[in-house]
């Protein structure tokens, strides 16, 4: 067998050199000590390098939605690299983009029937917040230029995103370079007032109150969009509180302030509904999404723009002019329409948009995932659709050390989670069945009795 069929059947022999890759956000060193390969992956599972079946318990990065290898997808990403790899976005067209933004306008909420394509969820948000700007200054209101982000809030690594965003640690080192016009909202997270909480916290609505604060200090003149993740993913999973994303809304519409939802987590039915947006009944004016979009085979991001907005911009510009003077080389690149509209068809066809409500999964998830809250070191339980985090309580002096073993002694026993601080976050497949929500529950409560 030659390496790739070797890799097929799930047994590598041999490990590659480690010495040449940069890997993101990982501790390389640590890494390359103890190597964690994966080199195949079907429906909730992946195998590692030495042969052993693991549960998928993040979808990947919170994006296989649909399970692994899809053939359908695989097959019309192969079929499009033959028929055309590749055409030039700017001034140019081919047919599969627009039948992948007429799929997506299909489920996007309320008028936000504008498809803007990027790369991935990073290039979405800088996207989003560069069509915020543009569309004020189509207005004529070409002062308004302020960012409000969260604190814990993530937006990706661009540096529009990290300026937006409220994760300290990835702001640090960078913190002389961030966008000069930014304030941020406080996070929504109480220890006090909603550990345990089951889906949406009761308390903490006022919190959105803090938005009339810094419009009061900026002027409502000079502020051109909020942005939150409906649920924050990648800082823990951040639940907002009931009343507390219409509140935002409401201060927003009231001062003419538009509103982004980054979606880059709970789009394409991670909360049984297609967006966030749909579930918490409110609209915002842009949505920001990635990952999912195509099942997350070949990279790929997707911004939905209020009809209004589009217009604004584009008839603000004289006939003939570019009116928009951004976009990616791979905006709309061939091989990612196709694997999103093969990707969408499976959405639809199987229900998976609305399958975690609708056939009781985020209910069951919900029980599975509260039943860890007597397990030793477990500090709080949080949830939403088909998201989960296990809070635990932090070694003194030692913060993200124990989730960090969790997270390695639950690869061990062939589950994937991811963890960020001392919090171990859950995002299984959409696809997942009620005893492989089981399985990762009991995994966890074995691991989690194991650590110091
Ligand atoms: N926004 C949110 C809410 C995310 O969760 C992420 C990635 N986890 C991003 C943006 C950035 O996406 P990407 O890594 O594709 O740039």
């Amino acid at each position: 067998m030659d390496q790739a069929e070797l890799q097929r059947s799930g047994t590598l022999t041999e490990l590659p050199s480690m010495d040449q890759l940069w890997m993101p956000f990982t501790a390389n060193r640590q890494f390359k000590a103890s190597p964690r390969l994966l080199v195949s992956a079907s429906g909730m599972y992946y195998r590692s390098h030495d042969g052993r079946q693991i549960l998928d318990g993040t979808a990947g990065l919170w994006c296989v939605n649909a399970g692994h290898g899809r053939q359908e997808i695989s097959a019309a990403i192969a079929y499009q690299a033959q028929e055309m790899d590749y055409a030039p976005p700017f001034q140019m067209g081919h047919p599969i983009q627009f039948e992948a933004a007429n799929l997506l306008a299909d489920i996007a909420p309320a008028d936000l029937k504008k498809v803007f394509f990027t790369n991935s969820g990073s290039e979405s948000v800088d996207s989003a917040l560069k069509i915020a700007l543009a569309y004020h200054r189509a207005r004529g209101d070409g002062t308004r230029t302020l960012f409000i982000g969260r604190e814990r809030g993530y937006h990706g690594v661009g540096f529009g995103g990290i300026s937006v965003g409220g994760m300290v640690a990835n702001r640090k080192v960078f913190r002389g370079s961030l966008l000069p016009n930014v304030d941020h909202l406080p996070h929504t997270y109480s220890a006090e007032h909603q550990a345990f909480s089951r889906g949406i916290p009761e308390w903490g609505a006022h919190l959105a109150d803090d938005l009339e604060r810094i419009v009061a200090l900026h002027d409502a003149s000079n502020i051109a969009a909020v942005i939150v993740e409906p649920v924050a993913g990648s800082t823990g999973v951040l639940v907002p509180p009931k009343g507390y994303l219409e509140r935002l809304r409401a201060i927003c519409d009231k001062h003419g302030i538009l509103l982004i939802f980054d979606e880059v987590i709970t789009g394409y039915g991670r909360l049984g509904t297609p967006f966030a947006a749909q579930y918490f009944k409110v609209t915002p004016d842009i949505i920001t999404t990635a990952k999912a979009v195509n099942n997350a085979a070949v990279p790929m991001g997707a911004v939905f723009v209020r009809n209004g907005i589009f217009d604004t911009v584009v008839n603000g510009s004289p006939e003939g002019a570019v009116e928009l003077f951004h976009g990616y080389t791979y905006s709309g690149h061939p091989l990612a329409m196709a694997a999103a509209v093969a990707a969408q068809k499976i959405y639809k066809r199987e229900n998976l948009l609305t399958r975690v409500h609708d056939e009781g999964i985020s209910h069951y998830w919900q029980e599975a995932l509260h039943a860890l809250s007597d397990v030793r070191h477990v500090k709080d339980l949080r949830n939403l659709g088909l998201i989960g985090a296990i809070e635990l309580e932090s070694r003194p002096g030692a913060v993200g050390k124990r989730a960090y073993e969790a997270f390695v002694a639950s690869y061990a026993r062939g589950l994937l989670v991811r963890y960020t601080g001392d919090t171990i976050a859950l995002s299984p497949p959409l696809i997942i069945e009620r005893g492989q929500i089981d399985q990762i529950m009991s995994t966890l409560r074995d691991v989690l009795r194991t650590l110091d």
